[in-house]
């Protein structure tokens, strides 16, 4: 059972940080009097123009209510029932949706590949796509890569635009499952359109919730002819939120004051920091690059359990034990959960 009373902050996950409270009162603003409905509202346009003004570019931009509902509605809206997508086999849209790309995209099918750093190579999106190419099997139409990855590693601006590269040669659209795009930024330091329409990402669905920002993700596509109809496709699939001003104004307002980058800023230093005390710990193992706001780590089996029986909440995932840190996440918490973890190494 979670314990949301505990004094510390836990490492489950980003999701279970609540909002900034900027957002809180950018809402509660929004909140006050009658607005038009549906997106028809100043906070909707401002949080447009914030985005466009961000990215560099005339964008379509469509929020949703979740990062699920954003990857399959994106993907749905690019492909054609007989369509395949190239991604990871890890990628949340495979793992983590419940089929709802394939739902979405009736009949849909993700075409899975292993790599390293939970990364696709420009010769496994070669090797994949080049696999079958008769009617009897589906179509590759799309590559699908998630920036921050899954286990918390980047695609380097460098290996991005290889991807992107390789996507365009082969004659396939390219999306970003940008869940963590901010934490993704924050770490790599260039400007939004160079780590995305630059290196040719056709669509983006950038995360809201896991930065604090807001409840809503969005969907940006930066090739606005893919976007033709798809207010129709988000309406019949009920994402079309009648008070999305609430869901809107504070997006506007964090990123008129870049609270959301400080957001993703904060939360990478606090996975560095908390990596860097677990690493002069014997016996625990890092698993991947900490380039994000995840930190995963092999602990011997009987720590995970004392850890928990001492009120720690985290995940099991991809062999290891995923500690997330969030906007939230301070440095007394990094300290008391490597004091626990300590007192497991010392068998205390
Ligand atoms: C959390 C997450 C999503 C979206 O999750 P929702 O719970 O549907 O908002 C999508 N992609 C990745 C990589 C995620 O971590």
């Amino acid at each position: 059972m979670s314990d949301h009373t505990a004094p510390h902050r836990q490492f489950a996950s980003d999701t279970w940080a609540g909002l900034r409270p900027e957002a809180l009162q950018a809402m509660q603003e929004a909140n006050a009097g009658h607005a038009s409905a549906y997106g028809d509202d100043p906070w909707t346009a401002r949080a447009v123009r914030q985005l466009r003004a961000l990215f560099e570019t005339e964008c379509e931009v469509f929020f949703v209510a979740t990062g699920t509902a954003a990857n399959a509605l994106a993907l749905a809206g690019i492909c054609q029932s007989y369509h395949s997508v190239i991604c990871h086999a890890d990628a949340h849209i495979q793992t983590d949706e419940c089929g709802a790309p394939e739902y979405a995209g009736k009949g849909l099918k993700l075409m899975t590949v292993r790599g390293p750093e939970g990364k696709l190579t420009p010769a496994a999106i070669r090797e994949t796509a080049a696999k079958r190419r008769d009617v009897h099997s589906h179509k590759p139409h799309v590559v699908s890569i998630s920036q921050a990855t899954e286990v918390g590693t980047l695609y380097s601006l460098e290996e991005l635009q290889a991807v992107g590269a390789t996507a365009r040669e082969l004659g396939l659209h390219l999306h970003m499952d940008g869940a963590r795009f901010a934490n993704a930024l924050a770490t790599l330091n260039a400007p939004a359109k160079a780590l995305s329409w630059q290196a040719r990402v056709d669509v983006l669905c950038f995360g809201g919730a896991k930065n604090g920002v807001a409840l809503a993700d969005v969907i940006i596509f930066f090739d606005r002819a893919l976007a033709a109809d798809f207010e129709y496709r988000r309406k019949q699939a009920g994402h079309l939120v009648s008070k999305l001003r609430l869901f809107t104004a504070p997006w506007a307002a964090l990123l008129e004051s870049g609270a959301w980058l400080d957001n993703a800023q904060h939360a990478n230093r606090m996975a560095r920091t908390l990596e860097s005390e677990l690493r002069a710990i014997p016996d625990i193992r890092i698993l991947y690059p900490v380039q994000a706001n995840a930190v995963f780590v092999k602990l011997p089996a009987a720590w995970n359990h004392a850890l928990h029986e001492r009120g720690w909440h985290f995940y099991t995932i991809a062999d290891g034990e995923r500690l997330m840190c969030s906007w939230d996440t301070q440095p007394e918490d990094v300290a008391a959960f490597v004091r626990d973890v300590r007192a497991c190494a010392d068998g205390t």
